[in-house]
């Protein structure tokens, strides 16, 4: 192997994201060490690249400490979805402070850049719209979602203290709502549960009156413009939003799944999770000017692509539950 390649450590590699920023720093020819436990993540979004001998995957949890030899980090592991993160709060703060605890050690102490997937969360229910990097949020710090949004917010103070304190070259992008193949089909985010829904010809499960507004990032995107972030010098910390603006309400997404899926699913209300966002949409303008970068991909091309990835995954889960049953 050659002496020369940059050694890039991904955390939470083997979930939707990760595995995608795995998939393109392999083809890059960086040596990638992909570290996940596992939680939300599974096997089968990097078996394609376990056979790559720039590939390496260590199951490991990041609230324990980590001694690898790498020139960058990025720390993406946190279950991101709603349903995720509300199954062990204790252990999704944990993760984010700890993690960031334990991997911002690790940069210090090897010399690695190292980058903090931070999230569109860290403005809660916003008040100032679109979001704008130097507004601080509006998160109820007694709610379901707190334990996501402050270990996330005390993870981006975790990262400017090491920078101030210890001369950490850091990075941090502020994630606004990606979707796209590898997602989880049963994580309850709402994208993969409108797709999994139309593809099975279910309801499609719309929380409060669907007025709610998001705006959605195609993960091919997501990542180019995280990987800019991580090539710029040392004078960029951000935090940077990176997401799609065009904002949508999260009925017409469902409408749009149906017609691009062709599905005769009706439209059902169900009660809105407490503290859900009323509206969400990114200013990317810092994005655009310090990394060059916005998004390319139209919503109803990626959502097809995503469509594409379920349908496949649905029709392998029923070819084997026919083997096992036969
Ligand atoms: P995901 O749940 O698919 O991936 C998270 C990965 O982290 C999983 O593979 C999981 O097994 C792993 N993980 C969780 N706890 C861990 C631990 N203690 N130790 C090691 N690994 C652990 O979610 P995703 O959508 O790929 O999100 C990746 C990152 O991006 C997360 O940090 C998330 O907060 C952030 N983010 C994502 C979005 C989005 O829309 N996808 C938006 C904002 C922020
Ligand atoms: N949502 C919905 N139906 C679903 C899942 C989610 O209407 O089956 C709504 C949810 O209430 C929120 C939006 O879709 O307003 C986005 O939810 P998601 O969990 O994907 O991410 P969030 O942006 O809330 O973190």
């Amino acid at each position: 192997m050659s002496l020369t390649r940059k050694r890039v450590l991904v955390t939470g590699g083997a979930g939707f994201l990760g595995s995608h920023l795995c998939e393109r720093l392999v083809r890059e020819g960086a040596d990638v060490l992909c570290v996940d436990n596992y939680f939300t993540g599974r096997k089968d979004n990097i078996a394609h690249l376990l056979g790559e001998p720039n590939f390496e995957a260590m199951r490991h949890d990041v609230t324990f400490p980590l001694y690898v030899e790498v020139d960058e980090i990025y720390n993406l592991a946190c279950p991101a979805s709603p349903v995720h993160y509300q199954f062990d709060p204790v252990q999704t703060t944990k993760t984010s402070v700890i993690g960031a605890i334990n991997m911002l050690g690790l940069a210090k102490r090897v010399g690695a850049k190292i980058l903090q997937a931070s999230t569109s969360e860290v403005y809660g229910d916003p008040t100032v719209h679109p979001q704008t990097e130097d507004y601080r949020g509006n998160v109820n710090t007694l709610g379901p979602r707190a334990c996501y949004d402050e270990g996330k917010r005390c993870a981006e103070t975790l990262f400017f203290d090491y920078y101030r304190q210890h001369k950490v070259q850091i990075k941090v992008v502020r994630i606004f709502n990606t979707y796209g193949p590898r997602m989880h089909p049963n994580d309850g985010r709402v994208v993969s549960n409108f797709i999994v829904q139309a593809l099975r010809g279910e309801d499609i499960t719309l929380y409060g009156d669907g007025m709610q507004t998001r705006a959605f990032c195609y993960v091919d995107d997501l990542i180019d413009g995280m990987m800019r972030l991580m090539a710029t010098g040392p004078e960029v910390t951000g935090p940077i939003n990176v997401g799609n603006p065009h904002e949508i309400p999260v009925r017409e997404l469902a409408e749009r799944v149906i017609r691009l899926t062709g599905a005769k699913s009706r439209i059902v209300f169900r009660p809105l999770p407490q503290d859900d966002p009323m509206q969400r949409c990114p200013d990317i303008a810092m994005a655009r000017s310090v990394l060059g970068w916005e998004p390319k991909v139209a919503l109803d091309d990626g959502l097809l692509q995503a469509a594409a990835y379920f349908r496949r995954m649905l029709a392998d889960s029923r070819e084997r539950e026919g083997v096992t049953a036969g």
